[in-house]
């Protein structure tokens, strides 16, 4: 790589030698302001670089490399950053740096150590931010292995009762005017789903017709021997929306504001609304892809068990063997091909419905437009 200089913030515009990096542990930062995922982790970058700093770690910095498309978005993307950026004009080394770094997705963050061994560098510095934030510092392997230690220790020890009450609140809200509060341990034995919602949320608000509707089917079909339950736990930003949402909504709710609610979705690393959290009838943690699953499988997913899953994935495929080849839908002009994991389907965002979906699809092979199977609506 031919790349001699960076330059730094727009603060103080100085142009920094390579070899100043020398000693510290260094993220190359691959980011473009175009992108919402980007803008939304920056953010958080922002905030942990700054608290690093004010920590007094000066052996730390972060690279940006930028896909912006002009001068002036990187410009200004820069403007926000208070780290060094690989200059605009430098295609070269920009490339150079994605294809060495296999960089899969944006935004993508891989650390260095000082001794630059590839045994110590770290490519998931993305997911190492949101799960830990400054804790993940210095990003070295023997500092994640603790933090995982932690991490499945605290999921070994929870329960219902230390997730959802605090030490003046042991019930969670119902709608039953005559026992409007019931104790969190009457829910222990049950499958348990944690609803993280707001109504200021629209995906929330599009979510919870769908939710309430399975919900009852499952309340409906469910074996003698079982229950299943919703506990709401709100992000909303006033007690008068959350009232007025949780009054659509037929289970319990942790009360308005509780500080248990920003343990919880630090421990469950809930990184956006709607989520749902399942809770096995053992109190530890069965699935954080309630809502996923919810929207693949409908009241089938209960209880969201790998084994289930793996059942109804079976089942999945059984039943695509009959679906048509291919399939016009009333809302594309062109023919969609029924496609699966193997053949060129993947993860997608369903054009109809505009649920996350994986697995079996109909896809158009010219523009990407891509719908569940269940969503095809035929012309
Ligand atoms: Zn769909
Ligand atoms: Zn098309």
């Amino acid at each position: 790589m031919k790349i001699i200089w960076l330059v730094s913030s727009t603060v103080d515009k100085r142009k920094v030698k390579i070899s100043e990096l020398q000693g510290k542990v260094v993220g190359i930062y691959f980011s473009a302001n175009w992108y919402s995922p980007c803008r939304k982790f920056n953010e958080l970058l922002i905030n942990v670089y700054k608290q690093l700093r004010s920590q007094g770690h000066n052996d730390f910095e972060i690279v940006l490399v930028s896909s912006d498309e002009d001068i002036s978005a990187f410009n200004n993307y820069r403007a926000s950053m208070p780290w060094l950026a690989v200059p605009y004009s430098d295609l070269e080394t920009k490339k150079a740096l994605n294809q060495t770094f296999d960089v899969e997705a944006m935004p993508w963050l891989v650390f260095l150590q000082p001794n630059n061994d590839d045994a110590t560098m770290l490519h998931d510095g993305v997911e190492l931010i949101y799960r830990y934030g400054i804790e993940a510092f210095p990003f070295t392997n023997e500092r994640l292995e603790i933090l995982h230690k932690e991490q499945k220790e605290k999921e070994e020890s929870q329960t219902l009762v230390n997730l959802l009450t605090n030490h003046d609140r042991n019930y969670l809200l119902s709608h039953d005017s005559l026992s409007p509060q019931v104790a969190v341990t009457s829910l222990q034995g049950k499958t348990i789903g944690l609803y993280f919602s707001a109504q200021w949320c629209l995906p929330c608000v599009k979510f919870i017709p769908k939710l309430i509707s399975i919900y009852q089917r499952i309340k409906q079909n469910l074996p003698q021997e079982e229950d299943f339950e919703i506990v709401f736990v709100s992000s909303d930003r006033d007690e008068a929306s959350f009232q007025s949402y949780f009054g659509t909504m037929p289970w319990l709710a942790i009360p308005f504001g509780d500080p248990c609610i920003k343990d919880l979705a630090k421990h469950f690393d809930v990184r956006e609304i709607p989520s749902l959290v399942i809770l096995g009838p053992d109190e530890k943690t069965v699935t954080k892809q309630g809502r996923y699953l919810i929207n693949l499988y409908q009241e089938n997913a209960y209880p969201f068990t790998e084994a289930r899953l793996e059942f109804l994935e079976k089942q999945m495929d059984e039943e695509a063997k009959s679906l048509p080849k291919s399939a016009f839908h009333q809302r594309h002009q062109h023919e969609l091909n029924l496609v699966s994991e193997s053949t060129g389907g993947g993860p997608f965002i369903c054009c109809d419905c505009e649920e996350p979906g994986s697995g079996w699809a109909y896809q158009c092979l010219e523009c990407g437009f891509e719908v569940h199977p269940k969503c095809v609506r035929p012309v």
